[in-house]
């Protein structure tokens, strides 16, 4: 099949490179120039695992191709995907403006029957409105509007593309519905299912699924802080809690709060779209206000420990909002960042993948440097930001010989207590007792 995906991001890039790879004929359509010659030049502007691979391949055997011209990227092109940002508008509901835009501009071009499907996260009724801004121009015949949510984490995502726990597709073209069937039909030989539904409940599908995995996560923040209050260790809690079966194991780790380029605008927007239908969400907003305290926590447990950080310098291992990413979009090490420089310290960072996005928004304002013992070089102590596999096992030896002093925050509880102890660091974590 000939695909045209249009935005070619985290999403739009995995998307159209795992649809090539399954034998389409794919062209990833972008604004940005220079995202697009780089791809051109075979760079990949994103850290994604495996994504390189299958994007060489596929670029090789020319079943991939980039482009910044639209008319050009939608030339016989059977579906054209949009997967194009929605961030928070003003009143923190999905601005819709990439959307609408590209709609206007495809309402002008397409010349012969095209499925038009939404992969972005987009608020309830908005494939209605996409059909009205397409129908202004064109005769219905020519097209289909179809929601296709994402549901695929950065970090892991050309896995989950791959071989998605479920496919979501709402539609109400017969027409449509056949197109999306063939063209999903590779990823879910397993067996797992692909489930049709109308437009609405495909949108509010996407919505729903991130609110309550946010939820999740703020449950087990307030669970945590709690622990620390009464003297109970968080991580016993979790394995008690979610070894029973119908609440399970999964997302039930408290940190730092979430943060990424989807769960806080996506949980903002539902919460936008009830309060629109008059419906006061109570859990919704809870979670964010449980968020915004959460993602302060490490700075807080900081400033507590150090009344004064003027002249303190403290290091930190992790920054990108979750490991295997180099995503740094809301994620919880900025906000420890603007607090610990707003009270004077000093930082130096390391990051595997995210250190050249950082760089960009506080350019010499931290230390960024290439090994993560360096960056605890006689500083006064270490902040643990994101849970990446190398912080997990460091040598602890020369972790106190570099420091001025040997004191942790661990934002994501990668050590154990008795560990701590026996090799003499004052260390703080979340919902887990101090280690003096
Ligand atoms: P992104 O910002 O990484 O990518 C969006 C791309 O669209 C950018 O490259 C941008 O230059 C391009 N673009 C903007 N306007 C354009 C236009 N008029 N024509 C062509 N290209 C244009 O965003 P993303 O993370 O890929 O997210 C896209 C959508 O998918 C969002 O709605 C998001 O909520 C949703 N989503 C994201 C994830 C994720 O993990 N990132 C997962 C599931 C769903």
């Amino acid at each position: 099949m000939k695909i045209t995906v249009v935005g070619t991001g985290y999403v739009g890039l995995v998307s159209g490179t795992c649809f090539a790879d399954t034998g389409n004929e794919v062209t990833c359509v972008d604004i940005d120039q220079n995202k697009i010659e780089s791809l051109k030049n075979g760079k990949i502007p994103i850290y994604e695992p495996g994504l390189d691979l299958l994007f060489e391949r596929n670029t090789k055997q020319g079943r991939l191709t980039f482009t910044t011209s639209l008319e050009d990227g939608i030339k016989d092109a059977e579906v054209i995907f949009l997967a194009l940002p929605t961030p928070p508008g003003e009143n923190g509901s999905a601005d819709l403006k990439y959307i609408l835009g590209v709609a206007e501009d495809l309402s002008k071009m397409i010349t012969d029957y095209k499925v038009i499907v939404d992969k972005s996260t987009v608020p309830v009724g908005t494939s209605e409105k996409v059909h009205e801004v397409l129908a202004s121009n064109l005769d219905e015949s020519l097209f289909d509007v179809v929601s296709n949510p994402e549901f695929l984490r950065e970090g892991v995502a050309v896995n989950d593309f791959l071989k998605p726990d479920r496919v979501v597709i709402g539609t109400s073209s017969a027409k449509a519905q056949k197109v999306m069937e063939r063209l999903y039909a590779p990823f879910l030989r397993t067996g797992n299912p692909i489930y049709f539904m109308d437009e609405r409940s495909a949108e509010m599908t996407k919505y729903a699924a991130n609110s309550y995995l946010a939820t999740r996560i703020s449950f087990m923040n307030e669970i945590a802080n709690l622990c620390e209050e009464v003297g109970a260790d968080v991580n016993s809690v979790r394995r008690g809690m979610g070894s029973d079966s119908r609440i399970g194991k999964r997302f039930l780790f408290p940190g730092v709060g979430f943060g990424g380029s989807c769960f806080p605008k996506d949980v903002l927007a539902l919460s936008k779209t009830a309060s629109d239908h008059k419906y006061d969400f109570k859990i919704l907003n809870a979670v964010l206000d449980v968020n915004a305290i959460q993602r302060e926590r490490i700075a807080d447990k900081i400033c507590n420990h150090f009344p004064d950080l003027k002249g303190k310098t403290i290091g930190l291992w992790g920054l990108a909002f979750k490991p295997n990413t180099d995503d740094i979009r809301e994620a919880p090490a900025l906000y420890t960042i603007d607090k610990l420089l707003e009270k004077g310290a000093k930082l130096k960072a390391f990051d595997p993948e995210a250190m050249e996005n950082i760089a960009k928004i506080y350019g010499d304002k931290i230390e960024l440097v290439s090994d993560q013992y360096e960056a605890i070089l006689d500083v006064d102590a270490l902040a643990i930001m994101t849970e990446w596999s190398v912080f997990r096992t460091p040598s602890f030896k020369t972790m106190k010989k570099v420091m001025r002093k040997p004191v942790i925050f661990d934002g994501r509880n990668l050590y154990e207590l008795d560990a701590m102890k026996e090799e003499g660091f004052h260390y703080e974590s979340i919902g887990r007792s101090i280690i003096n």
